[in-house]
Parts: structure tokens; C-alpha cells; sequence
């Protein structure tokens, strides 16, 4: 008997909210809105098409989503009626949101309300959904937001500090959540506030400016804030969308602070699995006993590479260091893919360690379940229950 993962719920560990679009979507449009880019793909002037191609600038992970909504549609796999039905059914956004969600089984998201900006609604999201919703809490908006009506540093700190020790408090806040990767990089040096405060001006004049020591020393007041709350330490590792200081995404940068034995007991959750370094991370959860890490982003977005990447990063992570997600941000339509791309690979995988015997059905099963959603249960133990429903 081949392993099924279809009847098993799913809690989507990284994701962002959305809203519906008011007007039907163009093809344009909507491939623009699967797409990770900064800067919007235009198809040049006289760009050849040849004939069969996929649409311009469209990649794998487009092509897997057009061929699985036209099942789930019943219709042509081609963009244009895939396009017409999906806008059809979105006209009722928060049905079709819903009907996506249950046909996917997801039972819950952990929701990175800092993109968008400026922030949507927690209870709106949750009803659109119809899931649990908990939050990652975003610490940059917060330093920009303080750094705009704070002209001392000292006092910009404790009002920092104050924030963060507030939201922690919130039953649906799981965790705080940093994307200094897309800002300085991941290469975390040592607690310094002689440094920082040197880096406060040039940082009130522009909330984007790298700024080293000011957001490494920021960053050590989050991950002391988790400590203090048994709250998770989200950071994004690997790619994102096109801003990332990609030299410095790498996991492995991270290992310095990881290793502090003052974060000894912090739990930290890296987001997106440091892809493409994958491995590294893989290795990382493996020798650091409270850092764990989801596979979001290059699930769905590898496309077919999710087969090669779940059978790679098992080389080295413990079966119950990692947890389900997507990186879903536009459409629900990545959230429900997300979910169905990854049980096909991954049953895929499984059967296969089963085939090689190196471990029974039972066995792969219950692996199954651990990605998706028992690690996270595991790992965020009394938050579950703190979720907006
Ligand atoms: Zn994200």
C-alpha cells in the first residue's frame, strides 16, 4: 500500500495576509502577482512567442499552479481560462478563500503581518480564512515607526524594548520576526550600544539604511525578549523577493549569536529554511537543539524542485525540526498549492525511504504528520491555544 498524505491537516508555519482584488485580474496581472520580483516583468516590445510557450516571465512553480487549478477547476489547463474561473469564483473572495483553504485542509497560519505595509487587519484575515490565525510580530516597522517620533536613542530603546515586551503578551502573538537579511545581513556581531547609538542618526534620516550595529544590537533585544516570553525568534534566512542582501542571506552567518550560550534556551524558528542554502540549515537545526526551521518559499515557489529539496534537507535535520509552510503573499491560491505540491513530494519521498526499507509505513506516516503539523504543536506547545479564530 503506497503512503497517502491527502487526508492530513496542515498548519502553514509562514505566511502573509492579503486582500481581494476589486477588479478581475488581466493574465499580466496575474502572473505579476505569483511572482517574487521587485521589479514587475514587462514583455518587451515585438517579443517573439513561439508556439505552446508559457506565458513570459513565467517560471515552474506557475506552470504546476495553472495545471493543478484547471483539475480543481475542471476546465483547459491554459492561463487564460484558468485566469477567467479563478476570477469568476474570487468575485466572492472570502468564499473562495475558504473553499481553498478546507479543499487543502489547512487548520492554521502563522501570519507575518509586517508585509504588507501598512498592516491588515488580524480579525479580517481570520475570517477570510477561517482558520486559526496567530502572529509573528515584526520588529523593524516597530524600530522605524519609534525612530520617527524619538530623537534620543536611550529613550528610543526603552520604548523598543517596552514594544516588544507588550506584543509578547498577546496570546496570538507566537513570536517576533526580523528581516535584517533584506537590510545588513545575517552575520550578527556581539551586543554593542556604543556602536549603535553612533549608527542612530543616519538611521532616523533613512529607516532603510543598513546600519549595522543599530540593527544587530536590535536584534539581540528581540532574542532577549523571546528568551525572557519561552517565545519563538523568527529570521528570515536565504532568499526573498529581490531587496535581500543575498551574500549575506546564508544561515551559516548566523551560527556566532545561535551558539551564544546566553541564547542557549531561546527558540528560534529560520524562516524560508535558508534556501538555496538549505543544507546549511539543515545542519544547523541538527547541532543546535532550540533552532528549528520551515521549508516556506521554496515551497511552493522551487516548483518540482520541493521533491529534491524535502529528500536533501532530511540528510541532516531531525524529523521533528522542521515544519510545513508556504510564504503565501497575494492570493490564496499559493497558500492551497503550497499544501497539495508539498504532500505530492513528499509522499513521493517517503515512499521511497519506504521502498529502500529504511523504515516502515507507520514510521513515514507519523514523519508526515510531524511536518505538517505536529512539529509546529511541539515546538509552540501553549501558544497553539493563544490563536485568533
Ligand atoms: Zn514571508
Amino acid at each position: 500500500m503506497k503512503l497517502s498524505l491527502k487526508d492530513c491537516q496542515a498548519i502553514d508555519v509562514h505566511a502573509h495576509p492579503y486582500v481581494g482584488n476589486l477588479k478581475p485580474y488581466s493574465l499580466d496581472e496575474y502572473v505579476r502577482k505569483l511572482s517574487l520580483a521587485v521589479i514587475p516583468n514587462q514583455i518587451p516590445d515585438h517579443y517573439q512567442w513561439v508556439k505552446n510557450q508559457p506565458y513570459p516571465g513565467s517560471n515552474m512553480w506557475v506552470q504546476i499552479l495553472i495545471r493543478r487549478l484547471a483539475k480543481y477547476f475542471s476546465c483547459e489547463p491554459t492561463l487564460e481560462e484558468v485566469v477567467t474561473l479563478r476570477n469568476e469564483r474570487a468575485a466572492d473572495f472570502r468564499g473562495f478563500t475558504r473553499e481553498l483553504f478546507r479543499d487543502a485542509n489547512i487548520t492554521g497560519v502563522v501570519t507575518d503581518f509586517g508585509y504588507p505595509q501598512p498592516p491588515l487587519s488580524k480579525k479580517e484575515y481570520a475570517d477570510l480564512c477561517g482558520t486559526r490565525i496567530w502572529e509573528v510580530y515584526r520588529i523593524e516597522p516597530v524600530m522605524v515607526r519609534l525612530a520617527e517620533s524619538t530623537p534620543d536613542f536611550v529613550e528610543f530603546i526603552d520604548q523598543y524594548r517596552e514594544e516588544l515586551t507588550q506584543a509578547l503578551r498577546k496570546d496570538e502573538v507566537v513570536g517576533l520576526k526580523s528581516i535584517i537579511a533584506y537590510r545588513s545581513g545575517l552575520d550578527i556581531t556581539p551586543m554593542n550600544e556604543k556602536l549603535a547609538a553612533e549608527e542612530y542618526e543616519e538611521f532616523r534620516r533613512n529607516t532603510r539604511a543598513p546600519v549595522k550595529d543599530l540593527r544587530d544590537y536590535c536584534l539581540h533585544i528581540a532574542m532577549e525578549e523571546c528568551t525572557e516570553s519561552n517565545k519563538v525568534m523568527h529570521i528570515h534566512t536565504g532568499v526573498g523577493d529581490g531587496e535581500v542582501v543575498l551574500p549575506k542571506a546564508s544561515p551559516s552567518f548566523l551560527l556566532d549569536m545561535l551558539r551564544n550560550k546566553k541564547y542557549e534556551n531561546t527558540k528560534v524558528h529560520l524562516v524560508h529554511g535558508g534556501y538555496p542554502w538549505v543544507e546549511e540549515a539543515a545542519f544547523i537545526v541538527s547541532i543546535l537543539p532550540n533552532v528549528y526551521m520551515d521549508i516556506s518559499l521554496q515551497n511552493p515557489f522551487s516548483g518540482h524542485g520541493v521533491k529534491r529539496i524535502l529528500s536533501q534537507l532530511f540528510e541532516f535535520a531531525p524529523f521533528d525540526k522542521v515544519m510545513y509552510g508556504s510564504d503565501a503573499f497575494t492570493v490564496p491560491e499559493m497558500n492551497w498549492l503550497g499544501v497539495h505540491l508539498f504532500k505530492e513530494c513528499f509522499e513521493v519521498v517517503l515512499n521511497d525511504w519506504i521502498e529502500s526499507d529504511y523504515m516502515d509505513h507507520d514510521t513515514a506516516r507519523a514523519i508526515g504528520e510531524m511536518v505538517l503539523y505536529k512539529n509546529f504543536e511541539n515546538v509552540y506547545q501553549e501558544h497553539v491555544k493563544g490563536a485568533i479564530v
